[in-house]
């Protein structure tokens, strides 16, 4: 049995973790039998961080003890720097909550890498977690929307570069404006992204502690996710009811299976592919087929097979990623604001204007 810890920090992070607690401990969860009270396979432990009690109380499926709220004001502002000092503060009581339920195999930190809290709390966590023990730590990123402001896409950049920075065993990326299409508002957009991480990972995490026809564990996993530039994305499809196994498969490494855009036969470095569904389904020659295919262009591919009965195939696929094109561009748009930003600031530091106007008044007192 694995012990798991999974953190959210910052409010994106806070409810990715809350959609994981729904489809864990939900009624009609496939997964509540394996994570509920008495039941679950693992071990997991989860715990919600955030220095907004208004995003902690929002949560609905997080018990209250697992919700630490870290006092400052209301929040942090999106400011990177505001965020690393609360961190500094808090540390030892945000360590002390962490160690007080036991020691991990492995532990997951979800953010979002441009607001403040979450952005700027990740690193140091990641830091302090790998000084003090030996789990890996993954930690699985939301990218901002595009349009959503210079300020969010200058935390991104260097959150993300914190991160890789932080000694953390790998970067798992969604990102939210190439998952956008999932359509409606801003709101249901989000919970659909967010369900769509939940899922990926409870569904590693069932993986990584199930009895398995063919294969894949923990080890498998640290291998696959050490490949690469440290960078990795989730794919994951759920057949229909015809669907050959071989096309699900194709389907989980497409773009439409992917939290984050990429060419996997272009960008991929190592994969990990895990088959679940009754064994009538999956036919052995058409998975055999189709990762021999991905291998040839991706190098090494572990494959697992977990045999439900009566369900129809799920694929997932965890893909390290050698180079991300997708992220070069993130990083060209980010420089533009981070310019943008300090243009800005030596503007209205240079500019005398204001100071001028209030300079008129200067030795006045209203009369009345
Ligand atoms: P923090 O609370 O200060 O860490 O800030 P947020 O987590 O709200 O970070 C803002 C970024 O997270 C923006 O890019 C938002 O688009 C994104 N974000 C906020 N909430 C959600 C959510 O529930 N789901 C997703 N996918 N993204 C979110």
């Amino acid at each position: 049995m694995l012990n798991i810890l999974i953190v959210g920090n910052g409010q994106c992070g806070n409810r990715i973790l809350d959609a994981i607690n729904r489809e864990a401990f939900g009624k009609k969860s496939r997964f509540g039998k394996y994570l509920s009270q008495q039941k679950y396979k693992s071990n997991v432990q989860t715990i919600a961080i955030n220095t907004a009690v208004n995003d902690l109380k929002e949560m609905k499926f997080t018990k209250a003890k697992d919700r630490i709220h870290i006092p400052h004001l209301h929040g942090v502002g999106a400011n990177r720097n505001v965020g690393k000092h609360v961190f500094e503060d808090n540390k030892t009581h945000i360590m002390r909550q962490i160690e007080e339920r036991g020691n991990f195999d492995v532990s997951f930190v979800i953010t979002s890498a441009s607001g403040g809290t979450g952005s700027s709390f990740t690193p140091m966590l990641v830091k302090e977690l790998k000084e003090k023990h030996d789990f890996p730590v993954y930690v699985v990123v939301v990218l901002p929307f595009r349009e959503e402001g210079t300020l969010y896409l200058q935390n991104a950049a260097f959150c993300l570069r914190d991160i890789r920075e932080s000694g953390a065993d790998g970067i798992i990326l969604a990102d939210n404006q190439f998952l956008k299409q999932m359509g409606g508002n801003v709101e249901s957009a989000y919970n659909g992204i967010n369900d769509m991480v939940a899922k990926r990972l409870l569904f590693l995490m069932d993986a990584l502690d199930s009895e398995m026809m063919m294969v894949t564990d923990l080890g498998d996993f640290k291998t696959v996710m050490s490949g690469g530039a440290g960078l990795a994305t989730i794919g994951f499809y759920e057949a229909e009811t015809d669907m050959p196994v071989r096309t699900a498969i194709q389907k989980a490494v497409s773009p439409s299976g992917l939290l984050f855009s990429s060419d996997v036969y272009d960008e991929a470095s190592r994969a990990m592919i895990i088959i679940r569904g009754d064994r009538e389904r999956l036919s052995i020659d058409e998975i055999s087929t189709e990762v021999e295919k991905l291998s040839s262009s991706v190098g090494h591919v572990f494959k697992g097979i977990i045999v439900r009965d009566g369900e129809l195939p799920q694929v997932l696929a965890v893909l390290t990623l050698e180079s991300a094109a997708e992220l070069e561009n993130l990083y060209s748009i980010a420089v533009d604001a981070i310019k943008y930003e300090r243009a800005k600031k030596d503007r209205v530091t240079n500019d005398k204007e204001v100071d001028r106007a209030f300079s008129q008044i200067d030795g006045m007192d209203p009369s009345y």
